[in-house]
């Protein structure tokens, strides 16, 4: 059998226990993956090397695909964001998160089935920021007309591809009439010239995330730029059961990265409780892509295998304490290799 050589980046906090999970199911599901191993982050720092060394870049590169636990980052102060660069610097401009009700999750809601697409390049974390004066300090919005149009291109192909029926733009194009104006003005010419098959529709933020919290049934795919997409990811993952559960992917022309949408969890790292799931999602979600830009079925095969495992693990009730379970991340694996058997 083929093996898929993919880089694998355990991230700080719980990245290490969450991802040494994954790998023990991949191990057992005989999946069609082999692992080199990069360092990023905090972990880097601590072993002597940068915060996002050059040979973790140039193996991406090299290897195209690549599974990413999470980087913390300082707050108001220190390095600039990890996971940001490594977008910017690998140009994955498109960020994937599917929100979906599990079976086994208890929510407020039951039909909830959305995926966020977000811009990943530019917007608020362009990192342009300036001290203008002792009193006066200034963060630039960038948007650009080739970036507005490449994810608006890249989400609407995707939803046509995966039969998905009406795209909502959130966006603040009345207050930020510049730069969230351009975000539309390609969202709303990709619809009419390229995509009319897709249903399109536009929500000022505000009212679109009262809309979500009440009805969020009624959304299908959210096409958003890059901050709105950030906050929404998260507000989204709590109408389904948590971050615990929400996958994502950052995707490129050439290269992908997958990695879970929650960070670093420094208040429960070390302690055996994180929840593997999502860091699990984002690599049955890696598998896939692996399986339809290198048209190999293994990888399909043992996707599918891996998700019926992890949905019945759920639908049995075995989850971990985030989920209202009482399994840890290692006993929580453990059930999952158990139906892999
Ligand atoms: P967080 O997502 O790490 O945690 C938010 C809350 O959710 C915490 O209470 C945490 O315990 C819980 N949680 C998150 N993942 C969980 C899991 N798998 N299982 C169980 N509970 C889980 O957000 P934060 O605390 O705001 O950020 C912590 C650090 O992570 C920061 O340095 C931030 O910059 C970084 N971060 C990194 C990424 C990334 O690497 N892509 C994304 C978001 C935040």
């Amino acid at each position: 059998m083929a093996s898929h050589q993919t880089v694998l980046i355990p991230g700080d906090g719980i990245g290490p226990e969450i991802t040494r999970a994954v790998q023990k199911i991949f191990s057992a599901a005989g999946s069609p993956i082999e692992w080199e191993e990069h360092q990023a982050g905090h972990a880097s720092l601590e072993v002597g090397g940068d915060v996002l060394p050059a040979d973790t870049i140039e193996a991406i590169q090299r290897r195209k695909v690549a599974l990413k636990g999470p980087c913390t980052t300082p707050v108001g102060q220190g390095f600039t964001s990890v996971n940001v660069q490594i977008r910017q610097r690998l140009n994955l401009y498109a960020a994937v998160r599917p929100v979906r009700n599990l079976e086994g999750v208890n929510t407020r809601f039951d039909d909830v089935d959305l995926i966020i697409i977000r811009e990943n390049t530019e917007g608020l974390y362009s990192g342009v920021e300036n001290q203008l004066t002792n009193d006066v300090v200034m963060s630039m919005k960038i948007a650009t007309e080739t970036a507005c149009r490449r994810i608006s291109r890249w989400a609407f192909r995707y939803a046509t591809q995966r039969q998905r029926e009406k795209i909502t733009v959130f966006h603040k194009a009345n207050i930020m009439k510049l730069t969230d104006g351009l975000f539309l003005r390609c969202a709303r010419e990709v619809h009419q010239r390229e995509y009319p098959n897709i249903k399109y529709e536009e929500a000022i933020i505000d009212a679109g995330c009262m809309k979500l919290v009440q009805q969020p049934e009624q959304f299908d795919v959210l096409l958003l730029e890059n901050l709105y997409g950030d906050v929404v990811s998260d507000l989204c993952a709590g109408l389904v059961g948590g971050l615990g559960i929400v996958p994502g992917a950052n995707i490129g022309d050439e290269v992908a990265v997958f990695e879970a949408v929650h960070g670093s969890a420094p208040d429960i790292a070390g302690q055996g409780i994180a929840n593997p799931l999502a860091m699990l999602m984002s690599s049955v979600m890696m598998l896939n892509y692996l399986g339809e830009t290198r048209d190999d079925p293994a990888c399909r095969k043992t996707a599918g295998m891996i998700k019926t495992a992890y949905n019945s693990a759920l639908a049995a009730g075995e989850t971990t304490r985030d989920l209202g379970g009482r399994l840890g991340t290692e006993e929580f694996a453990d059930a999952i290799v158990n139906r892999l058997k």
